[in-house]
């Protein structure tokens, strides 16, 4: 191993690629980052310490071989790099545009820890993923043996759907998705906007699992197409992963007025529109931000992506309302700085107290401001309400993106005996990932309540291993009673 090349980290500073300038990529959905070059990659990657005990790899959902591929590259060695990255991901271009890396890999990196700031994993690895796509490494996909004697259904085309179907099939099973879309990736198709993940990333994905001979069935909803005793008829095993999508709502007067919308359809009409679909309520306007005084309420991750997308719309102004303040928000620090050089303005501490109603159309926000008191039941501090601290801000769109609950799949699949937890969330068996029915597994946003797509990366890896024990099992009993 060439330590000598490693360690570079107390004389080479930490560099992300370049960031096109706000004024630049304001008025497009393509990606902020522009992309490292060979040298750069190759050099970032040497400042890696290679740790005995690597907390990167230890914090990454995935346990990615991080300071592997990290010596790898700045060896030059890049088809092996991404040999080593693509063993234990189905995705790594996808993490490493979208990963928040503040928070896992790059946030626990020790020499972030000693002042010297984190290796800059995410960018390497989408550079050595791109590249992989760019020199033809990706392999097609392949099953390993032939086991199309028996198949399994998916419900949900992702991450965690297509990553389970990905591993599925690679040992030999015909696999079915079943996805209520027209188009599969889920989020990373309908939620995230092409300014975070050009949505080419994820077609060519998905385009590979299709010629690897995954079936997809689009425009599928179960529930309302099949119910999930009928699908499972149809085949030997089931996994459920259709995320998370009951968007919490805020009661407060005047929030039926039109203009006050949720978040999820904001951004799939937004979404649709780069894909160049027609989109009626975007065409009317119902959907679209041009020209309007913009509020998003919430501070997450799908708060960020509407203020951004308000932008790009060309929105008269764009504010962000949260009751916390900016340290105790959810969302990403690194998308917070985006928006903010972008021209967002965020109103901290502040809740919707009610909607200003003009002819049935939202005026404007009445807010309250809010401090931080003593901790809530999770730790947080729990905002309480500024006597005396009311405002009023101009708008004429309100975006509600307050996070989402699980829908009521026992009701929705016709399925009493699919036993879920207090959340609404799937239960499942620790162990083998199974739902209270024989034979029904479950992974991802349903399981976990609203998470991270590496870690529905995790349980598609995951579940596809404890499905697999299961159909094999089966088939081995059927034969013993062919042979009896
Ligand atoms: P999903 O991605 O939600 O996929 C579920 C699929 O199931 C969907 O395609 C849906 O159409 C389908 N489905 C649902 N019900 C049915 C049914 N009855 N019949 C058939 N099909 C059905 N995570 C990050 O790591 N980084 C980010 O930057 C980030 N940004 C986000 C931005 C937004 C706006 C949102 C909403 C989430 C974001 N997340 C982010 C979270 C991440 O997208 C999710 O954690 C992840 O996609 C969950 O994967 P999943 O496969 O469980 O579910
Ligand atoms: Fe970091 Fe995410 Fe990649 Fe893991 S998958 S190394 S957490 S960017
Ligand atoms: Fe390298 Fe940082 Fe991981 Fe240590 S923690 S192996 S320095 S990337």
């Amino acid at each position: 191993m060439a330590e000598k090349d490693m360690l570079k980290f107390v004389g080479l500073a930490q560099a992300f690629p370049e960031k096109r300038p706000a004024a630049e990529r304001d008025d497009d959905f393509l990606e902020i980052n522009r992309t490292y070059i060979l040298a750069k990659a190759e050099e970032q990657a040497s400042r890696c310490s290679q740790c005995g005990v690597p907390f990167c790899q230890v914090h990454c959902p995935l346990h990615n071989n991080i300071p592997d591929w990290l010596r790898l590259t700045a060896e030059g060695r890049l088809q092996e790099a991404y040999e080593l990255s693509e063993s234990t991901s189905t995705m790594p271009e996808v993490c490493g545009r979208i990963c928040p890396q503040d928070r896992l890999c790059e946030g626990n990196c020790v020499i972030e820890q000693s002042g010297h700031g984190a290796v800059t994993i995410g960018s390497v690895e989408k550079f050595i993923t791109d590249t992989a796509w760019k020199e033809g490494w990706v392999r097609p996909l392949r099953p390993l043996s032939d086991r199309s004697g028996q198949s399994v259904g998916i419900i949900g085309a992702g991450p965690a759907g297509v990553t389970a179907a990905e591993y599925l099939r690679r040992r030999g099973y015909e696999v079915h998705v079943y996805d209520r879309h027209d188009r599969g990736g889920g989020l990373l198709t309908y939620g995230i906007p092409g300014f975070k993940l050009e949505k080419e990333v994820v077609m060519r994905r998905l385009a590979r699992l299709e010629e690897g001979g995954i079936v997809f069935h689009y425009n599928f909803e179960v529930g309302r197409d099949m119910t999930l005793a009928a699908l499972r008829a149809k085949h030997d095993a089931l996994l459920i992963a259709t995320g998370v999508y009951k968007a919490r709502d805020i009661k407060a007067p005047g929030v039926g007025a039109s203009g006050v919308i949720p978040a999820l359809d904001y951004l799939i009409a937004s979404n649709r529109k780069s894909f160049g679909d027609s989109v009626p309520a975007f065409e009317d306007g119902s959907l679209n931000a041009e020209g309007k005084h913009v509020v998003v309420i919430g501070g997450g991750d799908t708060a960020m992506d509407c203020v951004r997308t308000a932008v790009r719309q060309g929105a008269a102004s764009v504010k962000c309302l949260y009751r916390r303040d900016r340290a105790n928000m959810p969302g990403s620090q690194r998308e917070v700085a985006n928006a903010e050089e972008e021209g967002v303005e965020f109103v901290w501490l502040s809740a919707p107290q009610a909607f200003d109603d003009k002819g049935g159309k939202v005026a404007g926000v009445r807010a309250q401001q809010m401090r931080l008191g003593a901790p809530d039941g999770s730790g947080r501090r729990a905002p309480e309400v500024v006597e005396g601290g009311d405002f009023r801000v101009e708008a004429d769109l309100v975006i509600k993106a307050l996070g989402f609950d699980p829908e009521d799949l026992p009701q929705l699949f016709g399925a009493p005996d699919l036993t879920v937890t207090r959340w609404g969330t799937l239960r499942t068996d620790h162990k083998t990932m199974m739902t209270s029915v024989d034979g029904v597994f479950a992974a991802g946003d349903i399981v976990r309540g609203a998470s991270l797509v590496v870690w529905a990366i995790r349980d598609g890896r995951d579940v596809a291993k404890t499905m697999h024990t299961y159909l094999a099992a089966r088939a081995g009993a059927s034969a013993k009673k062919a042979a009896a």
